[in-house]
């Protein structure tokens, strides 16, 4: 049975107010570790009340833009030490809406931490350009300035560092931001706005709304006073977000879904590309949309990689991501569990080999969660459907191939591109897998998930559209351009 009596009702923030919805629709978080339990209840706003939040933002744009970007960044630098003194209470909080464990939620609050650091000075050394005129007695100069009232829509895999991620950029540069968490972590996405509230963060300024994608979502997509779209999540949603948002001619950054593989050649130190394929395809219980979900293993050492990979694998202890020794923690609800058992049951259909999991662990307290055993599928051919598709799950496909040529192939036979990586001692091989690999982030000798603030993050393909987050580019997203020309005499 449920457990709501305990569950608390939170409220949105709109126009520097905690607010309820008017229309009084509300929906329930439930923990994926503990299905009977509900960890809070939410107003489900409505079209109107999303207007009113843009409204808000809209509202606050002049004065938050004519602020001094030190100005603007004491407010951010307050907020980022807010998270700092609370990473303890906000990774319990990741962990109970997501389900990944606590030390995956401290490891994703550090992250944001440093993502924010970097995107305040981004901020602060945003130039334009100065270049001679071509005639006399005129100064020239180029600068970039906010665009206005901006829509973050983030997912529930990275429901804390994804919001900072963009929400800081964003800020810095001058705009205001409607900011919608997803759906399955709004608890999260609302500690992450109390830093802001509580850093005296003018009102207006960084408004948070829950709901449904089709009623929230919608507004914050197709309201033409939002001037720019921040979105992580679905290639399918985010489709439907570039093709909407055309209409008003809103620009889009749009970081999707990803199918990324790891390349095993035979020179390779096969021990850490087995660790560094399990941790990839099984951390966050494969969530990551950097997760590795393909191994392309050539032929002469495929056997031994797969022995160790499934060793390894076996050993993952799946659980409550509460409990200290626990290494995989539950996949984020039954939308989830029911998609990736389904992947399984296709998997054997098209005829892969079930080395290991496949199967939905239901031992003791387990049996209320949504947990699902490390699987891999040996065998796999390219043209499988789980060789092409994104499960966002504990599965990963090895896929056996006869040369390096191939293993190039059949990682670019996808319609995705976010990252990938190759195992290799051989610099030849690792520089022309770099040259052809069709992805925004590739790696030699590490996991498929590394990235680190100062480089752009995005994929290419059906991965990624827009210019990237992170780096230099992350703020220059909220920008545009201005060229202003002076005769002085
Ligand atoms: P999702 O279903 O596409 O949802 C993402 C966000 O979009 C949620 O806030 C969702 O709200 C909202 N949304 C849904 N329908 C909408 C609509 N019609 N208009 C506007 N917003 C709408 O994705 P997810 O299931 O949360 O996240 C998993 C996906 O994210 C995976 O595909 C993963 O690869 C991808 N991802 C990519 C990156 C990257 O950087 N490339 C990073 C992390 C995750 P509701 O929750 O209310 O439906
Ligand atoms: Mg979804």
């Amino acid at each position: 049975m449920e457990q709501t009596i305990a569950a608390t009702a939170y409220k949105n923030y709109i126009n520097g107010e905690w607010i309820e919805s008017n229309e009084g629709r509300t929906f329930k978080q439930l923990n994926p570790a503990r299905l009977n339990q509900v960890t809070g209840i939410w107003p489900a706003m409505s079209k109107a009340e999303t207007s009113r939040a843009i409204e808000a933002a809209q509202q606050a744009f002049p004065k938050w833009r004519s602020l001094s970007v030190y100005n603007r960044a004491e407010y951010l630098k307050q907020a980022l030490q807010n998270m700092i003194d609370r990473i303890e209470e906000i990774a319990e909080i990741i962990t109970l809406e997501n389900g990944k464990t606590l030390t995956e939620s401290k490891t994703e609050i550090k992250s944001a931490i440093k993502e924010m650091e970097y995107q305040i000075h981004e901020g602060l050394r945003l130039c334009g350009q100065t270049l001679p005129s071509a005639r006399e007695d005129i100064f020239c100069y180029s600068t970039y300035q906010p665009l206005g009232p901006v829509s973050i829509i983030s997912p529930w895999n990275f429901p804390f560092n994804v919001p900072g991620r963009k929400i800081t950029p964003a800020l810095m540069a001058g705009n205001t931001v409607v900011f919608k968490p997803a759906t399955l972590t709004p608890l999260t996405g609302y500690k992450f706005v109390e830093l802001f509230v509580k850093a005296g963060l003018p009102a207006g300024v960084l408004n948070f709304v829950t709901g449904s994608g089709s009623s929230v979502g919608e507004v914050m997509v197709t309201d033409p006073r939002i001037k720019a779209i921040s979105f992580t999540g679905s290639t399918q949603v985010g489709t439907g977000i570039h093709q909407k948002a055309a209409q008003a001619l809103t620009r889009t950054q749009l970081e999707m879904g990803g199918k990324n593989p790891v390349v095993v050649l035979e020179d390779c130190d096969l021990e850490e590309a087995a660790n560094a394929t399990v941790t990839a395809a099984y951390a966050c219980a494969g969530q990551w949309c950097t997760s590795t979900s393909r191994a392309i293993v050539v032929k002469p050492v495929a056997g031994e990689f797969i022995q160790l990979v499934k060793e390894k694998a076996e050993k993952i202890k799946v659980g409550d991501g509460m409990q200290p020794d626990t290494q995989m923690g539950p996949v984020c609800g039954t939308a989830q569990l029911k998609s990736i058992l389904k992947y399984i049951e296709i998997g054997h259909d098209e005829g892969a080999e079930l080395l290991t999991g496949g199967y939905q662990v239901k031992d003791g307290a387990l049996a209320d969660g949504c947990f699902i055993a490390p699987t891999i599928f040996a065998g796999v051919k390219p043209h499988m459907k789980i060789a092409r598709e994104e499960i966002f799950g504990p599965v990963l496909s090895i896929i056996e191939v006869a040369d390096f040529q191939e293993a190039v192939q059949v990682s670019n036979e996808v319609e995705y591109g976010l990252c990938s990586s190759v195992f290799t001692k051989n610099l030849e091989k690792a520089m022309q897998f770099i040259e052809q690999t069709e992805v925004g982030l590739t790696h030699v000798n590490l996991i498929t998930a590394l990235k680190e603030p100062q480089y752009t993050f995005g994929g290419i393909k059906n991965s990624g559209v827009g210019i990237p987050e992170a780096g230099k580019t992350g703020i220059e997203f909220f920008t545009e351009h201005k060229v202003a020309y002076i005769k002085f005499k």
